[in-house]
């Protein structure tokens, strides 16, 4: 390799190679190490068909920068890694494929459809897991895991087992989350809610003994009205209370139905009336039941009407909806249509509208396992990060509900529910067999004609077990033991229910521990327009696409400084300039000092050498500011405050490494300890970078004289507080200000930037002139001073320019320098022409017929200008003042 860094950072080969190199070197690799306290974190696997997206971007890069921070901590840290079979959303994938070739699952068979799936995972599934490897992710790769893994299924089944035989999984009908699309039962948390402008229907039953008279019913699905099998009135309320116990002709089918009284029923809701239909609707499914109603389903799983719904049959659910309305307002039994917004489960996965479905499903019962998750997080074993999840998430849980785990797809986990026909035949409850491997014969009649249940569990119901069964839990093993209970989980918070509660009570119900310490939940990636991004709304900024134009670390570094703690992100593709700008500037600093480095100076222990050394001030000041970055980091990482530690390093390396120490450091570079300063902070500084800029930190570290081993292998630099100094830093950025004072001087008076020029410091304060005295080398040197004069008192003087300045004067004299008549007249010159322009917008603003016309932000902007010339001739003025 060569020695001396390129004139220009690559971060292309740059990534690729060091990558390669880390790998190999299984540098990525946890061990079990007794001496050293574990550091584990499991990564949310992505799901198989993912594709990287800016949202696994942010989490990953705060995964990978806590592993690498940790590790140079000195703890053992592993990070695993793996990928989700994602069952609905990898069963729509290969039925998109499979439609293109005009075949649909059903056409394949189940076991010919699996295979095809499986197929297309060895095909497409590492996708996911190469990007990943772009972004620098340090995960531990010989371990990566899939769902669907022999062990890991053998996992989920012992786990359906256990949970079977505490009577916490039961079988039952129930209405679920319908998606018609999909044609699977979904969880309450995948029928994401949505509100919609839909109406509310005004629909008239006639009474049976009285077709004249009418009982009027509101609902929002007037389709449903097929399947009522009563009306539901409140005992309390008047309007109806003649009517209880009497009977309806239901419309249409002219079915006869009861009208009966309840105290759930809401009077101010539409008519009072509610129309009952038990097989429909989650509420009437308990009125359902509490009264002994007939349940009548009248829709297909593909949502469209049944035999039930009698001359609609065969329609879809919405077109069947606009002819019942028809036939209705024919037969004069539609009241009224008024608009109402309401909210409408949609499927996660293909955002259609789910249907309330009456089925038979499997269900987990979550109270009981909720118990424990909840006092874990009360009782603080368990850290949410921002600290307000807490509430979102112990309010889900004292509220939570059965979990509806089975599905009617293909993909996944088949049950592991046997059916014995012989005792089914006899009563078709019973004849249930739930068994870890394929039963023989039924236990109960000894018959071998058992069938396994069709359907499969909800991909979460694998998930939640990832941070133990990712180890090959149920067996037992020295890793589990070594890197369980996991760390850190980061994520987003839209799974905060589906997943991470879900993870804490199977931690706890199945290893007895809680999963992990500390759960940090970052924001939404938004973009500039606070729009989630996302490739159907065309917004979505590509992660791939930003690595190739700027590299990986301008990615990672721009993305994390923007991440306020668990804030949403605003992005737009100028962000990552900053990025890039900053790879640069750290690529172009390294190469300043590796250039002027002479290794024979900086082979010396540095404790020893500052305790005998006495370091001039600019020189302590750099090591004193690089150790107070070095506090602020560590503190911040500690506390994901992942964008403030991103910042500190950024300003620090920018701003006070090279605006101000490598400038200062110029005249004095060859100087012993110079050389040792410069090249300690720098080697220090990769180090502190290096868990979020991996790649460039590797690339210069490798070309530090006798740099050994990798980046990723040094420890995190030894915090020496007894080098931070703020009486230095005082001093220092007084001088700084003094710089910038005279800068700004000579621009104000247009100084020809390359001459060189006198200047008096007018101090009355001693012990300030006594500081400042050390600080003229550094004042003369950056502000091209050639004779630098400190005074007790300020006396003015013709052909000077004065600029007070804290309790000092900074003055330059001007003889030979710049002519003061001309100057004062070119700013008089100026000042005059500048009042005349306000003089003119103040007429245009005051004019009525202006204001009343032009669109507001033409005068807004007028205004704008005309305080901004306000602030320009202030500005002269204070310079004309200052002029002698
Ligand atoms: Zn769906
Ligand atoms: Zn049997």
């Amino acid at each position: 390799m060569d020695k001396e860094l390129s004139k220009q950072y690559n971060p292309e080969t740059t990534e690729n190679k060091w990558y390669k190199t880390w790998e190999e070197n299984k540098l990525f690799s946890g061990k079990i190490s007794p001496e050293k306290t574990p550091y584990s974190i499991v990564i949310p696997p992505p799901n198989v068909t993912g594709i990287l997206h800016m949202g696994h971007a942010l989490n990953n890069t705060i995964q990978d920068i806590l592993i690498r921070y940790k590790k140079m901590r000195g703890l053992e840290t592993l990070w695993m890694p793996g990928t989700d079979h994602a069952g609905i959303a990898t069963q729509n994938v290969v039925e998109k494929t499979l439609a293109k070739e005009k075949l649909k699952r059903q056409d394949l068979g189940r076991e010919k459809f699996v295979e095809r799936v499986w197929e297309w995972k060895q095909l497409y599934g590492a996708t996911i897991i190469n990007q990943l490897k772009k972004l620098g992710c340090a995960c531990d790769w010989d371990r990566l895991r899939f769902t669907m893994d022999q062990d890991y299924s053998a996992a989920v089944t012992e786990v359906f087992v256990r949970l079977y035989e505490k009577k916490l999984i039961y079988q039952g009908y129930y209405i679920i989350n319908w998606c018609p699309r999909c044609q699977t039962a979904l969880s309450d948390e995948e029928a994401s809610h949505i509100e919609l402008e839909g109406n509310l229907y005004y629909l008239k039953y006639p009474l049976k003994d009285n077709p004249r008279e009418f009982i009027t019913v509101a609902t929002t699905r007037p389709e449903t009205m097929l399947g009522d099998t009563a009306v539901a009135v409140n005992p309390k309320d008047k309007r109806y209370k003649k009517y209880v116990g009497k009977c309806l002709v239901l419309p249409l089918v002219n079915r006869t139905i009861k009208i009966i009284a309840d105290n759930t029923i809401d009077m101010q809701f539409g008519t009072g009336a509610v129309k009952v239909t038990p097989a429909h609707d989650p509420n009437d499914y308990a009125l359902g039941k509490k009264y002994g109603l007939e349940f009548i389903n009248v829709m297909t799983p593909d949502a469209k009407m049944n035999e039930a719904a009698q001359k609609y049959r065969g329609l879809d659910r919405f077109k069947a909806r606009e002819e019942i309305l028809d036939d209705l307002k024919t037969l004069n039994l539609l009241e009224k249509i008024s608009p109402h917004k309401l909210s409408a489960g949609h499927c996660y996965r293909c955002n259609t509208i789910v249907e309330p479905y009456l089925s038979k499903q499997w269900f987990v019962k979550m109270k009981p396992l909720a118990r424990p998750a909840i006092s874990a997080v009360k009782k603080g074993q368990i850290k949410f990060h921002p600290e307000r999840w807490t509430k979102v998430y112990l309010n889900w849980m004292d509220n939570i509900q059965d979990w509806c785990v089975s599905r009617q797809i293909w993909w996944g986990h088949r049950l592991p529910v046997y059916y014995c026909r012989n005792c089914q035949a006899k009563n078709p409850e019973k004849g249930i067999v739930v068994s870890r491997d394929k039963p023989e014969q039924c236990p109960k009649c000894g018959s071998a004609d058992l069938t396994q249940d069709q359907d499969v569990l909800d991909t979460w119901f694998s998930s939640w077990l990832w941070p133990f069964a990712t180890f090959y839990w149920p067996k037992d093993n020295a890793d589990q033991k070594y890197f369980y209970p996991t760390a850190t989980l980061v994520t987003a918070p839209e799974i905060i229910f589906f997943w991470v509660a879900r993870m804490i009570m199977a931690g706890l119900e199945f290893k007895q521990a809680i999963p992990f310490k500390d759960v940090y939940i970052h924001g939404t990636v938004r973009d500039s327009q606070g729009k989630k991004m996302s490739k159907s709304l065309g917004n979505a900024i590509d992660p791939l696409e930003i690595i190739a134009e700027y590299g990986t670390d301008a990615l990672r570094f721009s993305l994390i400084s923007i991440t306020s703690q668990g804030q949403d992100i605003y992005l737009s593709k100028e962000r990552f300039e900053q990025g890039r700008n900053f790879a640069n500037k750290i690529w172009n600093a390294s190469r300043f000092i590796l250039i002027n480095l002479k290794p024979e100076e900086i082979r010396v222990d540095l404790c020893v050498y500052f305790k005998a050394e006495k370091l001039d001030t600019v020189n302590r000041w750099i090591l004193s500011r690089f150790y107070a970055t070095l506090d602020k980091v560590g503190r911040e990482l500690d506390n994901f405050k992942f964008n403030e530690a991103a910042n500190s390093l950024y300003s620090f390396f920018w701003h006070e490494f090279c605006d101000w120490y490598l400038e200062l450091i110029k005249p004095q570079i060859n100087q012993k300890q110079t050389q040792v300063v410069m090249y300690k902070v720098l080697e220090k500084y990769l180090r502190i970078l290096h868990p979020f800029m991996p790649f460039i930190s590797e690339e210069i570290w490798q070309r530090l004289p006798g740099a050994e081993n990798s980046i990723m292998q040094q420890s995190w630099p030894h915090l020496q507080s007894e080098l931070i100094n703020r009486g230095d830093d005082l001093l220092m950025e007084l001088s700084f200000e003094i710089i910038n004072t005279i800068r700004n001087m000579r621009t104000e008076l247009d100084v020809n930037p390359a001459s060189r020029i006198d200047i008096q410091l007018a101090v009355t304060d001693k012990n300030t002139r006594k500081s400042l005295e050390i600080l003229e080398p550094y004042i003369k040197n950056l502000a091209k001073v050639d004779n630098l004069t400190l005074t007790d008192k300020y006396s003015p003087q013709k052909n000077q320019y004065a600029v007070v300045f804290k309790n000092l004067h900074v003055v330059m004299p001007l003889e030979g320098v710049v002519d003061v008549g001309q100057q004062i007249k070119k700013i008089d010159l100026k000042v005059e022409k500048l009042k005349l322009e306000v003089k003119n917008k103040e007429a245009m603003l005051e004019n009525k017929n202006f204001t009343a016309r032009a669109p507001v932000e033409i005068v807004e902007g007028e205004r704008e200008k005309l305080s901004q010339i306000r602030e320009q001739i202030k500005k002269l003025e204070v310079i004309r003042n200052g002029l002698r």
